[in-house]
């Protein structure tokens, strides 16, 4: 096993991997930007380098700084959370290449999977299904024209190496495709220096459901259950549950089944998730996350499992001892905690000036803030994610309500106001929701 790891990120997931490491009796190495020399992950590790100014592509994407970071303090493993530079393959090879070990899959799987059309092509020959659409990318307008006449309206544009719910566009009518294809092609190549597009049919209520994965190299392939993680805005997860409610055990064996096809077929090691649209019964997979998950908490408390512990041992080619498909316990629910004001969603960093996290039976706070601590501007507005456990989902629920009552964060605006009025909400206590009612509700509806 290895006695010292680099954490190369920041915030809640920084913490959250120091943890996991302190209980295998690893040492830890933080990384931060001059702007972060206060916060919590540095403050816990046992050594801690600063690696550039606030920039995140100047620190925290800053991978020659954080390779010299590696080699002064004779680290053996990088681990790069998720979000920064968790699926650039590049890095994951360089890590390599330099003699560390990568705490993460195969470069070629992050490539593979990084390019949402491969993806999905690799899907359909693996025999799982996707949404009916374009057969790979499009090369100009008439071909999207001649797909949407194809699938019907409405369809939606989306960017092959897109991400963090960016470059989509929804298209109600055939005569837009035209004018939504040029946009899409001009935004997909500003943000993500590729203009490749793509177009599949536009599901009108499905559920986003996806399957945890945990692989290592002796050809154990687990497949931890689902999170459903419908309740989103702008194509961003806020809220996340598991079990999904509406799911019967058939078809939870059916999503899980797609998942460890696509895993074994890949030859994927490490954690990974296979997301999944759902609706009217059937699922079809979207891409696939090469990395841990902001809502990997609810399934480790379901499931009793430390995967970031799990992941570092696969890294360090150690064999999983989990064999069969986990039964989970109870119902577990994660609220993301955002540094923005519960209507609006305008950023609110600022001095924290009382922090008081929730407790209880049943209650985790994954967070990377306290009492004195300042919010940057510079990055993420995400400060701590409260993860309630239960032993079914009303239990849950009232735990959660319970939980967010308690919650107080003073001096800056936060969204605990809003997941206060979501567990409230008449969708959410019966599990009927699908990926617009949040939208809808942010804008003022019922849900
Ligand atoms: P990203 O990588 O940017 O997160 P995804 O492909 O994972 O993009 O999609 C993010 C979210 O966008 C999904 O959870 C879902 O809410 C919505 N979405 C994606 N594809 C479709 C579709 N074909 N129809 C309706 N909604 C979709």
């Amino acid at each position: 096993m290895f006695k010292k790891i680099l954490i190369a990120n920041r915030g809640e997931i920084a913490v959250r991997i120091h943890r996991a490491a302190r209980e295998m009796g690893i040492a830890t190495v933080a990384v931060h930007s001059e702007a972060d020399a206060d916060a919590l992950h540095v403050k816990m590790a046992n050594e801690s380098v600063c690696i550039g100014p606030a920039a995140a592509d100047k620190s925290y994407l800053n991978i020659p700084a954080i390779m010299a970071a590696a080699e002064v303090t004779n680290a053996e493993a990088i681990h790069p959370g998720y979000g920064f530079l968790s699926e650039n393959a590049k890095f994951a090879n360089i890590i390599k290449e330099l003699g560390f070990s990568f705490v993460g899959p195969a470069p070629e799987h992050i490539d593979m999977m990084g390019d949402k059309v491969q993806a999905l092509e690799f899907a359909k020959k693996a025999g799982v299904p996707t949404i009916p659409g374009s057969d790979g990318t499009l090369e100009n307008a008439e071909q999207a024209i001649k797909v949407a006449e194809r699938i019907g309206c409405p369809v939606l544009i989306k960017a092959a190496g897109g991400g963090g719910g960016r470059g989509m566009k929804v298209v109600q009518d055939i005569a837009e495709v035209s004018t939504a294809f040029d946009l899409a092609t001009n935004e997909a190549q500003a943000a993500f220096s590729d203009g490749r597009v793509y177009v599949e049919k536009y599901l009108e209520k499905p559920r986003h459901v996806e399957v945890q994965v945990l692989c290592d190299s002796h050809g154990t392939i687990a497949v931890l259950g689902e999170r459903d993680c419908s309740l989103q805005r702008r194509h961003q997860k806020l809220v996340e549950e598991t079990p999904c409610p509406i799911l019967t055990e058939e078809e939870r064996r059916t999503i899980g089944d797609y998942a460890r096809k696509l895993c074994e077929k890949l030859g994927y090691l490490g954690a990974g998730t296979l997301e999944f649209l759902y609706e009217d019964g059937r699922f079809y997979f979207i891409e696939m996350n090469t990395r841990l998950q902001v809502e990997h908490p609810i399934t480790e408390m379901v499931t009793g499992i430390d995967l970031v512990r799990e992941q570092i041992r696969v890294a360090a080619g150690e064999k999983l001892d989990i064999t069969e498909n986990i039964q989970p316990r109870g119902h577990a629910i994660e609220c993301r905690i955002t540094a923005e004001d519960s209507e609006k969603f305008i950023p609110s960093p600022g001095t924290i000036t009382e922090y008081f996290p929730p407790g209880g039976l049943g209650v985790r706070v994954d967070g990377s803030i306290y009492s004195g601590y300042t919010v940057s501007p510079h990055y993420d507005p995400m400060i701590a994610k409260l993860i309630v456990h239960g032993a079914d989902r009303k239990e849950t629920l009232a735990r959660l309500k319970r939980a967010l009552e308690e919650f107080l964060v003073e001096g800056i605006q936060t969204t605990l106001p809003l997941h206060r009025r979501i567990a409230a909400t008449r969708a959410f206590t019966e599990g009927k929701y699908d990926i617009h009612s949040l939208e809808r509700f942010v804008d003022g509806e019922a849900m």
